[in-house]
């Protein structure tokens, strides 16, 4: 082992050597339509029970799917924004198994041909780590219903309000090596998603879920034998399932056991996973085309027109931001993490100092939005307002320290921050008189550190913070700076 590799924080030390995790996910993510995939019954979340159940969702006698073109639009345009191959001919298979949310005894999925072909996301994990993920597949498939059984002691219930709701199962290459890569591989690709709109990322609601598939092996040897973590739901949960599986792993290979496939349920509250079933194999699911479903073909042409109407997306954006506004790659990529965010950034930097106004949106805006639990589309300061923010402290009318205030003026009690700062006498002081006036006040009554200041010139930092105090922080911070030096000669 080189010195690099001992080096990397992508090794975890086991007790007899370092380790390496792979990771691959299976994300299935449920697409943005009114109607499931194969019925016209409603796809919304939420309902009462069996709310949202058709004839075909319910597997009746003599019932025929009909495919929801809708499914198949946003399905290419997500393949397109993964930069993947599209497969003009796709097949749609059974996909049989029992269980009793699903009344068909099958679920209709794609198999060896699907709609979407391999493809890659591009994945900044650090400010100083981009790695590329392949994209194996994208197929269609169907949700299955769900089982509840806590409504009773004696019985359980079926809800199937999912059964037949379009999912988009994306398939990762085992790429990554680590949680953090993990993490920031759903993440990159719930924003994706989100900007083609093709799916709305919700995983409380489990719009979007993970199968995390991790092994370990030493560095350099084959791929070890992977368990599957089903059903994961949220990104935090995502990696210390895949840290707690990877420690499990370990423990069983450095005594001597092996790792059996397995597909297994990470339990949060303890923080570890537990063992479903032992994995089926594709044979054993007897996958055979649905012979109800014509293969699905379209033209080319169909997806050029799709391409040509997709949005500018997350890796575009950020170029664009780097390039136009001069942000750092930093800010650039959160700023651009939302689509609504991209959008307020410009909206307030637009003819402006476009460095001020992501520091304001960044660091204000979005600080507040998260302490209060806020979506940016419900800020209550507009980006018009906090662009008439930016262009005050760039005119130096009031200081940046005035301008936390105002921002929170506009943020409580709403009105125009121009009008507010003329109202409540806001303007920075920069009336020379007014400043030396301060300063020589200060100046005369603290001879001690006068002196004091002579030798020590650090010192100056004291004499600004008592002249803001004494101006209401409304002095001009560098005016202030210079009186101060000449009257101390410092
Ligand atoms: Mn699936």
């Amino acid at each position: 082992m080189t010195m690099t590799q001992a080096a990397s924080p992508k090794l975890i030390k086991g007790a007899t050597g370092d380790w390496e995790i792979i990771v691959g996910l299976e994300i299935h993510a449920q697409v943005t339509t009114r109607a499931k995939l194969f019925s016209g019954a409603s796809a919304e979340y939420g309902g009462e029970p069996n709310d949202h159940v058709s004839l075909v969702d319910a597997a009746m006698p003599g019932m025929l799917p009909v495919i929801n073109e809708e499914c198949v639009r946003q399905a290419i345009r997500t393949g397109l924004g993964l930069e993947a191959k599209i497969n003009l001919r796709s097949v749609f298979d059974r996909k049989n198994y029992f269980y009793p949310d699903l009344p068909q005894g099958y679920q209709i999925s794609q198999y060896k041909n699907p709609i979407v072909g391999e493809g890659e996301v591009i994945v900044d994990v650090t400010p100083a780590e981009r790695i590329v993920v392949g994209v194996e597949r994208l197929h269609l498939e169907q949700d299955a219903g769900k089982s509840l059984h806590d409504l009773s002691d004696a019985e359980s219930h079926v809800d199937l309000n999912r059964s037949g709701v379009a999912l988009m199962e994306i398939v990762s290459k085992p790429d990554m090596r680590s949680a953090d890569q993990a993490r920031a591989y759903v993440s990159k690709l719930r924003t994706i998603l989100r900007y083609i709109g093709s799916c709305d990322g919700n995983m409380e609601e489990g719009s979007l879920r993970a199968d995390v598939n991790v092994s370990v092996r030493r560095p350099g040897e084959p791929l070890g034998t992977r368990c599957e973590i089903k059903n994961v739901n949220s990104i935090r949960f995502i990696g210390q399932a895949i840290e707690a599986e990877a420690r499990r792993q370990i423990g069983v290979l450095e005594d001597g056991g092996v790792i059996h496939q397995q597909t297994r349920l990470f339990d949060p509250g303890k923080g570890e996973t537990r063992s479903m079933r032992s994995k089926e194999e594709a044979h054993d699911y007897r996958y055979f085309p649905d012979p109800d479903l014509l293969p699905l073909e379209f033209d080319q042409a169909y997806v050029d027109a799709l391409k040509a109407g997709l949005p500018e997306l997350p890796d575009a954006k950020r170029q664009r931001f780097i390039k136009d506004y001069g942000l750092s790659p930093y800010d650039a990529g959160v700023l651009v993490a939302e689509r609504a965010s991209a959008d307020y950034f410009e909206a307030t930097a637009k003819g402006r100092d476009a460095k001020l106004a992501a520091n304001w949106v960044i660091n204000e805006l979005f600080g507040r939005l998260n302490k209060e639990g806020r979506d940016i589309q419900r800020s209550p300061v507009s980006a018009q307002a906090l662009g008439v923010i930016v262009d005050l402290i760039a005119q130096c009318v009031i200081s940046g320290k005035i301008a936390k205030d105002l921002f929170e003026i506009v943020w409580t009690e709403g009105g125009d921050p121009r009008a507010i700062v003329e109202e409540r006498g806001m303007k920075q002081v920069t009336d020379t008189g007014a400043i030396e006036a301060a300063v020589d006040a200060i100046i005369e009554a603290n001879p001690d550190k006068v002196a004091q200041a002579k030798a020590k010139p650090s010192m100056l930092g004291w004499f600004v913070g008592q002249v803001m105090k004494a101006t209401g922080g409304k002095a001009n911070p560098q005016a202030v700076n210079q009186l101060l030096k000449s009257r101390l000669d410092i």
